[in-house]
């Protein structure tokens, strides 16, 4: 009886997005390589078997658990990668193998006091962390730590000429995210995505005003591209869904194009469906229209939905309140008159333990005018 609910629950996703499959998976999580829990056999298990996920990516720190050597131990990139090759079987289970470009001001020479490592000269820059995850092995892997890859932009051409991706880790609105948006927008081709969250974070009682998604609104503000994803960050071995694509096939080479190309979006909690397009394009495309954006919003959520926004150039254009679990709308934005980016963000009413809304936010659709 349940295999063939699930059964029709997926032809009805599959129907719903076309030529697209919708998986789910986490971007972010660490083993006991660096400063997690467990083996990485141990975190792709629990993502495949107890989180149910579609896809999973191992992203342990760069640097060695304080050994002496620059770059996670090779021995070590070796086993996150062989792991991630043994775990895959097309159709069933993705494992990806990555790690997390981990710079740090401490790099700097221009540090008056505190442990430096004094890598490079000059003041420090606070760069932030990134996500970097190859469809294929690669045996170097270019740390946050080696002169050769220090900065976003090197970083970038390298990740590139191996077919892989990056990602901006949780994205601060403080100084340790200073320049973490510093590259060249080029290569918003291969840093494709963000870590995305609500800009107050509720944990054990406290309230923290991180402003994650404001932080990612006023790049784009400034023009940046990027689309959202979400990771656990999981040092406790456990892998949970945040970020759903839209692929072709439960592949790795389909994962990666979906990533790629950002058909992608974020959650925090449940497994939200959202489908959001403009003229037919799906989030994450870069379009060219005569005329006015028509928007479709479909929302198939896991609890009552409290609201459903469409952003447009950072402003809220429209607001829906559909106190039920499913919601679809088309909304045709008469005042377009210029390049603007849209996106989507759901809210609902029901919470994770620490009192947190289940948010989803759609990866950005920006429109040009075909004049
Ligand atoms: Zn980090
Ligand atoms: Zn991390």
């Amino acid at each position: 009886m349940k295999s063939a609910c699930i059964v029709v629950f997926a032809l009805l996703a599959d129907a719903a997005f076309g030529q697209y499959h919708l998986y789910w998976g986490d971007m972010h999580g660490h083993s006991a390589l660096s400063d997690g829990k467990g083996s990485p056999d141990d975190y792709f298990t629990h993502a495949r078997d107890v989180a149910r996920l579609d896809f999973a990516i191992l992203t342990d720190h760069d640097f060695g658990n304080g050994r002496p050597e620059w770059h996670l131990p090779t021995n070590n990139w070796t086993l996150i990668q062989e792991t991630a090759d043994g775990f895959t079987v097309p159709g069933r289970f993705v494992a990806v193998g990555g790690y997390e470009w981990t710079s740090q001001e401490k790099y700097w020479s221009g540090l008056t006091n505190g442990p430096s490592e004094r890598l490079f000269p000059g003041l420090p820059r606070h760069y932030n962390h990134k996500n970097v995850y190859f469809p294929s092995r690669v045996d170097y892997l270019f740390s946050a730590k080696d002169p050769a890859y220090h900065t976003p932009d090197r970083l970038a051409v390298a990740v590139l000429k191996h077919g892989g991706l990056i990602h901006n880790d949780h994205p601060d609105a403080a100084e340790a995210g200073r320049d973490q948006f510093d590259y060249a927008p080029a290569h918003a081709a291969v840093i494709a995505n963000s870590e995305i969250y609500p800009d107050t974070i509720l944990y054990q009682g406290k309230s923290f005003p991180v402003r994650g998604e404001e932080t990612l609104r006023a790049f784009l503000n400034r023009g940046g591209r990027t689309g959202f994803v979400a990771g656990t960050d999981s040092h406790e071995g456990k892998p949970a869904a945040r970020t759903a694509v839209l692929a072709r096939a439960l592949t790795r080479a389909a994962i990666f194009d979906a990533l790629r190309h950002r058909r992608n979006y974020a959650i925090n909690h449940t497994r939200i469906g959202l489908d959001f397009r403009i003229n037919g394009h799906f989030m994450g495309e870069e379009i060219e229209l005569t005329g006015k954006p028509r928007i479709a919003v479909e929302v198939k959520g896991t609890a009552p939905i409290e609201e459903i926004v469409i952003v447009r150039n950072g402003e809220v254009i429209q607001s829906r309140r559909p106190r039920k679990p499913k919601a679809a709308f088309t909304y045709v934005d008469r005042a377009f008159a210029g390049p603007s980016y849209y996106y989507v963000r759901v809210i609902q009413t029901d919470t994770d333990p620490h009192g947190n809304h289940s948010h989803a936010w759609s990866s950005p659709i920006w429109v040009r005018p075909n004049r």
